[in-house]
């Protein structure tokens, strides 16, 4: 049965689970596939050392306050966060790195620092 590469689209016969006219095509998907990954990482890495700048922007002192509002002006990701601290009493901080925030009423948020205690 005849197949289309995957890379360059052209007909190929050989075995069933061969994706590839060749190994040059083969290498450049891979390639291709490793690149678009190394991207989304280093744009993630981006976001969230963004969302670290920002918070500690408005966070000088290590304690302070912030609206949703605000914080989206200045191009703060919500969806991106590098870890989340849920304290006994069932408050949800979501942190980006050393810098955290803890969701209050009326769109507003606590914005903290990290303590060396918290996992
Ligand atoms: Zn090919």
């Amino acid at each position: 049965m005849a197949r289309n590469c995957l890379e360059c689209g052209k007909a190929f016969l050989g075995r069933e689970d061969k994706k590839f006219c060749e190994a040059q095509c083969r290498s450049s998907y891979n390639n291709r596939i490793q690149r678009v990954r190394t991207k989304f990482i280093r744009d993630v890495n981006i976001i969230l050392r963004r969302n670290r700048y920002i918070l500690k922007q408005l966070n000088p002192k290590g304690k302070s306050k912030a609206s949703r509002q605000l914080l989206l002006e200045k191009g703060f990701r919500f969806s991106y966060f590098t870890n989340e601290y849920i304290t006994k009493a069932g408050k949800r901080y979501r942190f980006c790195y050393y810098q955290g925030y803890l969701e209050l009423d009326n769109d507003y948020y606590a914005l903290v620092e990290r303590q060396e205690y918290v996992e």
